[in-house]
């Protein structure tokens, strides 16, 4: 019987991964082809060293070219329809069928959810982000908000790394003093996915870095020249500039596909990642994994890495035998609170009874982990 077709969406952190992984342990008359719109893609996790002119966009990218080299067929395409019931994908640069899909789409922002949120500055992705690096140099008084506007977003801890990195680029420049900086969230406390704790030390860590936090507050609409914000608790707010956290959605194409059933992410198997369609897996944001506390397993590229792992093992194992893997929710995110030191938040985040997580306090070594982190992301270990 000739060799099956593996289709992965997405060449992130989850789709590159399934993609290396089943290409190594799949036999070689099994097709292994990943699809997606950019050959050159920047990793989120630096956007906070980059708008403070610690990271070079260079040196945060990585070409999905090179993933030919390891036998993966990629074809830079835009994704256009997932037909499930033919098994075949239709994609600008033709129809590719499937036997085992992998869904590693990824999340998209709601620009608009917000009303004007455009006007004002994020650091969500590589243009938002440049953009804010170049108002930020010349930001020498005034008034910063970092504005957190739903959950689920990315990385967790991103907003408040964001604030601890602009308050630091402030200090090195000896305008500390002159620049206020206030974080809005709309959850009670920080990470609180941390446990108490954790999220009670990095609460004291912003107060002591002169960072007035706003729990329970969502930012809703922005003014037309973005220098002014509402919040889903009744106040508002005029800063010199307002950075904004988007609202995230589902990959447009995988919410179009039905795979999730009109849900806003789609299910899968805890264990396997499968969705309720068999040979369909879905993988990294654009899933939804409940812990035992019943809250969603972070979007962070940890997660989506060892997802596409998993899925990768577990195809293998149905095409050549072999017991079937298990995720475990095992996993980590930094936060860095300036350009020599990084704290890190870890553990089992599965675990049966509640989340097994701890809070690592900054320090060089953390720093030099997140960096190994990045590079290892670069070099497709990640
Ligand atoms: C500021 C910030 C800091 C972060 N820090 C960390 C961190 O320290 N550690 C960590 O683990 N995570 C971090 N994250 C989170 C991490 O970036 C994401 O969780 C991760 O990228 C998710 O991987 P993914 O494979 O699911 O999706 P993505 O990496 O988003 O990949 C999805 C891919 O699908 C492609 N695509 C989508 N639609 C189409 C289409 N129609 N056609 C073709 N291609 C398409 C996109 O081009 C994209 O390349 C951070 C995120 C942000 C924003």
């Amino acid at each position: 019987m000739p060799g099956k077709k593996v289709v992965v969406l997405g060449g992130g952190f989850g789709g590159v991964r399934a993609a290396i992984t089943a290409r190594r342990l799949l036999p070689p008359d099994y097709e292994v082809t990943l699809l997606d719109r950019r050959r050159r893609t920047y990793i989120c996790g630096s956007m906070p060293l980059l708008i403070v002119g610690e990271k070079e966009a260079l040196k945060a990218s990585r070409s999905l070219g090179q993933i030919s080299n390891r036998g993966v067929n990629y074809v830079e395409t835009e994704i256009e329809r997932v037909d499930t019931q033919r098994r075949s994908v239709k994609a600008r640069a033709g129809e590719f069928p499937f036997d085992y899909l992998v869904v590693a789409l990824g999340a998209e922002y709601d620009w608009d959810a917000v009303p004007n949120s455009r006007a004002g500055h994020s650091f969500y992705d590589l243009a938002t982000a440049q953009k804010l690096r170049s108002a930020l140099s010349g930001l020498k008084r005034g008034r910063i908000i970092v504005a957190v506007a739903s959950t689920p977003y990315k990385c967790p801890p991103a907003p408040f790394e964001g604030a601890m990195m602009m308050r630091w680029a402030s200090k090195n420049r000896g305008v500390e003093a002159a620049v206020q900086i206030d974080l809005y969230t709309p959850e009670p406390a920080p990470i609180p996915v941390a446990g108490a704790e954790a999220s009670a030390c990095v609460a004291a860590d912003l107060t002591r870095s002169g960072i007035t936090l706003h729990p329970n507050a969502a930012v809703k609409e922005l003014s037309r020249d973005g220098r002014s914000a509402a919040f889903t608790d009744g106040t508002t707010a005029e800063a010199d500039l307002i950075v904004t956290v988007p609202v995230h959605r589902m990959a447009r194409v995988a919410a179009e596909s039905g795979i999730a059933g009109g849900k806003p992410w789609i299910s899968v198997n805890p264990q396997s990642l499968e969705t309720s369609i068999p040979g369909i897996y879905a993988i990294g944001d654009v899933n939804v994994v409940p812990m035992a506390n019943s809250r969603p397993l972070p979007k962070a590229g940890i997660f989506a890495s060892t997802e596409g792992d998993v899925v990768a093992q577990d195809i293998a194992a149905r095409a050549v035998g072999g017991p079937r893997p298990t995720f475990t929710g095992e996993g980590y995110c930094f936060i860095a609170y300036s350009g020599k030191e990084a704290g890190r938040v870890s553990g089992l985040f599965l675990a049966p009874d509640k989340p097994k997580v701890e809070f690592e306090q900054p320090s060089l070594k953390g720093f030099r982990a997140k960096e190994r982190f990045e590079q290892d992301w670069r070099r497709f270990r990640l």
